[in-house]
């Protein structure tokens, strides 16, 4: 089994081979919709943060959201709620959209990297991010968003397959997967370095212009 088949097996999205018709050669199950990502994340023993978690934190909003927001991983809050960003960086992010005129799970859909909360909100393992990002990729396949907003580095440099830093990707459109995809800092960075936040609101602006513009 091949290295991608072996992890989408632990995480309960292999690949079904079904005969469409009996003389007909088999057919990968097309890729899993809503119900089956929804019943595939909580049940994820893919890594060994399941062990710690109280819940899986899938996304929130409009599935069919112009706007994707992308953060890290749950904190404690999120863990408990079962949504990301409820806690302290949360209440930033909703002022920080409500400033360009945005509302969560209205047009916007946020989710994370991570489904689990690493133990102590360390930062997420290279390991922890392979694994989990499958289900990243699918909800952007499904939302099929006009723009995204990757919020910190591991939302940036997964998305965009890169190491730079988020001073040198921010101010520039990039591209996943054909999607424009606007770069900004972590809202929980911004709570400790509050200098950035002016930064992070050029940046939003920037998002809002490219969105306009689409
Ligand atoms: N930080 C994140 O990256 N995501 C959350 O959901 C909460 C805090």
């Amino acid at each position: 089994m091949s290295r991608r088949a072996e992890i989408l097996a632990e995480m309960g999205l292999a690949p079904v081979w079904r005969l469409r018709r009996k003389q007909e050669l088999p057919v990968e199950k097309a890729s899993p919709g809503w119900i089956e990502l929804k019943a595939a994340v909580p049940a994820c023993t893919a890594c060994g943060l399941h062990k710690g978690r109280t819940q899986t934190v899938f996304g929130v909003g409009d599935e069919n959201a112009d706007w994707l927001l992308v953060g890290e991983a749950p904190g404690a809050e999120e863990d408990r709620l079962g949504e990301p960003f409820v806690g302290q960086a949360g209440r930033l992010l909703d002022s920080m959209l409500a400033a360009i005129g945005l509302k969560r799970g209205d047009n916007v859909y946020i989710c994370n990297v991570l489904k689990c909360r690493p133990p102590g909100n360390r930062n997420p393992a290279p390991d922890e991010v392979a694994r989990c990002t499958p289900f990243l990729l699918r909800q952007i396949e499904l939302i099929e968003p006009k723009l995204i907003v990757a919020m910190g580095r591991f939302a940036a440099q997964t998305l965009l397959g890169t190491d730079a830093s988020i001073a040198s990707l921010r101010g520039r459109v990039h591209r996943y997967a054909g999607v424009p995809l606007v770069v900004t800092y972590h809202p929980a960075y911004l709570l400790r370095n509050l200098p950035d936040k002016a930064k992070a609101w050029e940046d939003l602006v920037f998002a809002r212009r490219t969105m306009r513009a689409l």
